[in-house]
């Protein structure tokens, strides 16, 4: 099969001929349609994260069919179209147990502890626990994103910040995954106001139904002015110091920051106004990923038109293109929305 692979961290991808994958007695291997370009993937490629072992295939947002199945597999078949979160999980621990997959205990992630789907195939184990089934209305390309940033997002709003119709959401950063929590809060009968460095960023925030604000030193009192008080709800989908303590400052009392934005090196530790949660019983919550438990609610809304995630869909490229969308995040983006590998 063809992959897209790099030897050495930051080392220029190149497309490879590698051996077609077979299916685990409990997985199956999917034969990739579409697969998102994601800044997860360039931090794997940079070295930023210790479980990626070279040579190595990135990828972790991915659609397809179903082309084998192994013989303990009992829920799936060759043929059908199926995508998959990108945390695998193993079915058994407590966490699974308790419907929760996203902070499987013994999860594997496609493209960091796995080989990725920025290739032909790639294998999904425990695939009656992580498989999902797609309906004939989400196309490929739109069910890539749903297994990353996409079910972030609607994971982040409904199952961590319990968002309500009417309610004020405070949306930090607007890449992938902040374009697409404008887009589940909106759904959700949410108001929201969006916060970016980026005019791009803004104009497509604003677009699916957002109040801008560029991100600047006052930005939290106006968030504050605009919402009459501050956020119900807050996101950082950024992950910096800055927005994580600019998100939590904009929220109203008894307010529930989410944070989504991954905080690296440096940006590790924010200085959270924690006097502020004191008194004000904010919340502070984590969110990571989506369970497969929650994907039914999720698809029924793409199927009655309520979440478009296609529409957080910037540009679309072929599986030619994905070393050099890889090595183009070196840079900052030119467009706006996620870029997606269809094949
Ligand atoms: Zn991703
Ligand atoms: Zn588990």
């Amino acid at each position: 099969m063809r992959a897209v692979q790099y030897d050495r961290f930051g080392s220029m991808p190149v497309i490879v001929e590698l051996p077609a994958p077979k299916a685990p007695a409990d997985g199956v291997v999917v034969a990739v349609r579409a697969t998102g370009v994601c800044r997860s993937d360039w931090h794997a490629w940079k070295g930023h994260d210790d479980s990626v072992a070279l040579p190595h295939v990135p990828g972790h947002e991915f659609s397809g069919i179903v082309a084998a199945v192994g013989s303990d597999v009992s829920g799936f078949a060759v043929g059908d179209r199926v995508t998959a979160p990108f945390v695998f999980a193993c079915g058994t621990c407590e966490q699974c147990r308790d419907g929760a997959t996203q902070v499987c205990t013994r999860q594997q992630q496609p493209g960091f502890t796995l080989p990725g789907s920025y290739a032909e195939s790639v294998v999904v184990p425990h695939a009656d626990v992580n498989l999902v089934a797609l309906p004939d209305e989400v196309g490929f390309a739109e069910a890539a994103g749903l297994g990353c940033r996409f079910g972030t997002a609607y994971h982040a709003l409904h199952a961590r910040g319990r968002v309500a119709a009417g309610e004020w959401v405070a949306v930090f950063g607007c890449g992938g995954v902040g374009l697409s929590t404008v887009l589940v809060a909106v759904a959700a009968g949410a108001r929201v106001v969006a916060v970016d460095v980026s005019p791009a960023a803004l104009e497509r925030a604003a677009a699916l139904g957002a109040t801008t604000l560029q991100m600047g030193e006052d930005v939290t009192a106006t968030v504050r002015e605009v919402t009459g008080g501050g956020a119900h709800v807050s996101v950082d989908a950024y992950g910096s110091r800055a927005t994580s303590v600019a998100a939590v400052d904009s929220l109203r009392p008894r307010g529930r920051h989410v944070q989504v934005g991954l905080l690296l090196d440096d940006e590790a530790a924010p200085a959270i106004p924690m006097g502020r949660v004191i008194a004000d019983e904010l919340e502070l919550l984590g969110s990571h990923g989506i369970a497969v438990g929650e994907y039914a609610a999720m698809l029924d809304d793409v199927v009655a038109g309520r979440l478009r995630p296609a529409e957080s869909i910037g540009s679309t490229i072929g599986f030619d293109d994905l070393p050099g969308a890889l090595e183009a995040m070196d840079r900052p983006a030119t467009g706006s929305g996620m870029t997606v590998a269809v094949f």
